[in-house]
């Protein structure tokens, strides 16, 4: 079969749907090929924080931040490894992107938050507090659009004419498919945290025994595709490790990680480690240096009371994933960990809250100490999370050869591309990453003069 579109979108994430409402948008008819069976890809499955300066919910809170300071603690947290053009993009486009969701229906919580790295809270949670409705909001903006999706379908290979990228070569229910672009081509595949050969060809410590976050699909299919015809990848050996993954399957799901703002980690000894507020690759590294492999997040009420659906919170703890308890001496009891250690931990760390200096870590949040009752506490271990490298892009979404010449009719946008976080991503800045990019490609796709067929 061969089907002919303006656009066609390798991957349904979120990405993907950005970029495939942005290009039919511009009257493009747009295809998306997704090869699960169903759209959203490690996008629904995470916990979802956008990062974007937003002066109506920061200053009440008495955030002063800028866009300037939201690109240098991007560009600062990736250890001044990312692109800074791109860096500059990201951190001055993150607003737009996500008024360009609100209007097409996104609700946004009036929550401010701030995770794994950054200095300033920016972080911004939709209703479900979850990717799900992010995706819902976009695929139901791709149907009003009359974006066609090819479900079960999977792409295996670029097609070219001359250097020019004009169609992708697919496989539908094990029957071969083939799409024509008039326009252009959008890799928005995902990353390949999933596929332990490739991640250890570019980091031999991330062994198969470590647990991984992601969807099984994510196994760097984009990145062969357009490796094959010569694209650049770059940065591919930053491979983020999540450090606050849930010690049964390394996903995100059972997640408290914000307790982090409002308690400490400690290890199996009942000590704390490391300051808490540290990028995610220091505190990873910290984590898996931990006898055992994993840690305690213990915090309290004041956390627990800043949940809005308490009922899940409970829920974790009926389920025996997060514990509860009266007293610091029955949590150590529950987590057999020595009382007096975590008792002298939790009673350095409220000192530290009271006099605004932590001498031990130099931890900088000191927000509110542990000592309302009940306390909580959980387990937490590394994953393998995120892959910062990828294909080569230039400002226009445009992919780059060997020779960073982009190369015609190809564009690619989220986890795929490379140079965006650096070395280190500050927690929330993905989906920014998605949405802007995915956008930028969309529309530039859509501009691309069609080819005569
Ligand atoms: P991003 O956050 O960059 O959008 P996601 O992981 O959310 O990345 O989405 C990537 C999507 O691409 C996933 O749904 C995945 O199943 C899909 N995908 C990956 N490889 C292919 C392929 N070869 N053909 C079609 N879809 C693919």
């Amino acid at each position: 079969a061969s089907e002919i579109y303006d656009v066609v979108v390798i991957g349904g994430g979120g990405a993907g749907l950005a970029a495939a409402v942005s290009a039919a948008r511009q009257g493009a008819s747009v295809a998306v090929l997704e090869k699960a069976d169903s759209l959203g890809g490690n996008t629904i499955r995470a916990t979802a924080m956008y990062n974007c300066v937003d002066d109506q919910l920061q200053h009440p809170l008495q955030i002063m931040d800028s866009e300037q300071l939201f690109f240098e603690e991007t560009f600062n947290g990736g250890h001044q490894k990312a692109k800074p053009e791109l860096v500059r993009i990201l951190t001055s486009q993150a607003d737009e992107g996500l008024a360009f969701l609100q209007e097409l229906g996104l609700e946004i919580d009036t929550v401010i938050d701030n995770c794994l790295g950054g200095e300033h809270a920016r972080g911004h949670y939709s209703k479900a507090h979850n990717g799900t409705d992010f995706i819902q909001v976009l695929s139901d903006a791709c149907v009003r659009e009359q974006v066609d999706f090819y479900l079960n379908t999977r792409a295996e290979a670029l097609i070219q004419e001359g250097s020019a990228v004009i169609g992708v070569q697919a496989v539908q229910q094990r029957q071969p498919i083939q799409f024509q672009v008039r326009q252009g081509v959008i890799l928005a595949t995902g990353g390949f945290g999933y596929n332990v050969e490739m991640r250890m060809q570019y980091d031999q410590s991330l062994t198969g025994d470590l647990l991984c976050s992601n969807t099984p699909g994510t196994v760097g299919d984009g990145l062969v595709m357009a490796q094959a015809i010569g694209a650049s990848l770059i940065d591919m050996e930053y491979i983020e490790l999540y450090p606050m993954a849930d010690i049964y399957d390394g996903g995100l799901h059972n997640s408290i990680p914000n307790a982090i703002n409002h308690g400490i980690l400690v290890n199996t000894e009942g000590d704390r480690f490391i300051r808490e507020d540290a990028g995610r690759d220091e505190l990873a590294q910290a984590i898996r240096a931990q006898d055992h492999g994993f840690v305690y997040s213990v915090t309290d009420d004041d956390f627990s009371s800043l949940q809005e659906d308490r009922d899940f919170l409970e829920g974790l703890v009926l389920m025996g994933q997060v514990v509860k308890a009266d007293t610091l001496e029955d949590l150590a009891r529950q987590l057999e960990l020595d009382f007096s250690v975590l008792e002298a931990a939790v009673n350095d760390y409220n000192r530290s809250v009271e006099q605004q200096r932590d001498p031990r870590f130099q931890r900088r949040t000191l927000i509110n100490k542990i000592d309302h009752p009940p306390f909580y506490a959980t387990a937490k271990t590394v994953t393998v999370h995120h892959t910062l490298g990828g294909v080569e892009i230039n400002e226009h979404a445009q992919v780059l050869d060997q020779k960073t010449q982009p190369i015609p009719r190809l564009y690619a946008a989220g986890e795929v591309t490379g140079g965006i976080h650096g070395a280190n991503r500050l927690g929330g800045n993905s989906f920014p990453d998605c949405i802007v990019f995915g956008r930028i490609a969309g529309t530039e796709a859509a501009a691309q003069p069609p080819r005569p067929m």
